[in-house]
């Protein structure tokens, strides 16, 4: 590692305070579970003047329901998503994603803030030094897309242009399922976003001297069913081909809301809002799961080694609507 001054942030002012001094110089550092590995590797050619501890900072590491509104700060750890009883037992879908992300020693020390704003898991990306990186391409500002003509059987199948990095983050999909916004503070006050709206194609929509304090959704109704499915090549500890959230309810037998996101297709996670709508007013059954997971894959466009991922998150969107029977 190269060396870097290091602050204690003790608000969320303070840490914003200090990202704007330094002017896009400076990088949060919450549980440092990505953070430090890329600043090991030195996979980037940008490496920061200084970090920023965010982990000093109090009251940001709550679960609360009230009035509504589940509101999660962003400094609460993955393992306390993964044990609350209030997320298993009402949003089992927030639970189970973070259930599913890497090891118990992560998830202990790993934030969602962090979750959330983790840097993409390309491999010409994260080319390490030590083996001849870092490597220039469309995401670091100079060259173009090497997944494009390489070996792009993880990358994006969906709305990608410039880079085909997927979001490898398993929190946002089942967020973005829930209506969850992403709260943010910064040097001109505090602002949401949608989760959908955060992710951008080449990282996401934090402004500089921004910091993620939170995650706000709407409480779910009672009769809604919640599930969380992801694909990966081994088990247990890997990153997801594709996953899949759903949050349906269903109502003397029709089904009266349907959401579903998909995770490790594109930028960000994405919602599938025309099959949504397509199991909206109707019973649900193997035939309507089928038809809503087609339209659901219908703007897909793989590259030359990732069609596979097309077929296997029409499965996951099928299963994930049928287990809300
Ligand atoms: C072996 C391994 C397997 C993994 N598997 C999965 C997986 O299956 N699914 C998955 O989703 N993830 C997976 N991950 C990634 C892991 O979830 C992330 O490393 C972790 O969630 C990051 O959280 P952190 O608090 O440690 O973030 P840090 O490493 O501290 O920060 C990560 C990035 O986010 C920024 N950041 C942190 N907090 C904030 C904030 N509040 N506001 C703005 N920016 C912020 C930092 O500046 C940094 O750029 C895996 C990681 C490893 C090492
Ligand atoms: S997918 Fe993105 S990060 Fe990967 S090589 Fe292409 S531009 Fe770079």
């Amino acid at each position: 590692m190269r060396p870097f001054a290091h602050f204690n942030a003790g608000t969320v002012k303070e840490a914003c305070k200090l990202l704007a001094k330094y002017d896009g110089r400076a990088v949060l550092n919450a549980g440092g579970t990505d953070l430090l590995g890329t600043l090991k590797g030195e996979n980037l050619f940008e490496y920061p003047e200084a970090l920023v501890n965010i982990k000093t900072i109090a009251g940001l590491d709550q679960v609360i329901e009230k009035k509504g509104f589940l509101r999660i700060g962003a400094l609460t750890k993955l393992s306390a998503l993964v044990n609350s009883t209030l997320l298993k037992k009402r949003y089992p879908a927030l639970s189970e994603a973070a259930r599913t992300v890497a090891t118990p020693q992560i998830r202990n020390a790993a934030t969602l803030g962090g979750n959330l704003c983790q840097d993409v898991r390309c491999w010409y990306y994260r080319y390490p030094r030590h083996i001849g990186g870092p490597i220039l391409c469309a995401r670091k500002g100079k060259g173009p897309c090497l997944a494009v003509k390489g070996d792009n059987r993880y990358h994006a199948v969906m709305g990608a242009k410039k880079c085909f990095a997927v979001c490898p983050s398993d929190t946002a999909v089942a967020l973005a399922a829930l209506d969850a916004q992403i709260k943010i503070a910064g040097p001109e006050g505090e602002r949401k976003t949608a989760v959908t709206d955060f992710f951008s194609p080449l990282g996401n929509s934090l402004r500089r001297g921004e910091m993620v304090t939170g995650v706000e959704m709407p409480s779910v109704e009672v009769e809604s069913k919640q599930a969380f499915l992801k694909f990966t090549l081994r088990k247990p500890v890997d990153f997801a081909i594709v996953s899949v959230a759903t949050v349906i309810t269903v109502k003397a037998g029709v089904c009266t809301d349907a959401r579903i996101a998909l995770g490790a297709l594109a930028a960000g996670p994405v919602r599938a809002s025309k099959a949504e709508k397509m199991l909206v007013d109707r019973s649900i059954d193997e035939k309507a799961a089928a038809d809503a997971a087609e339209a659901a894959l219908a703007g897909a466009k793989p590259l030359s080694m990732n069609a596979y991922k097309i077929e296997i998150a029409k499965t996951l969107v099928k299963r994930a609507i049928l287990e809300s029977l």
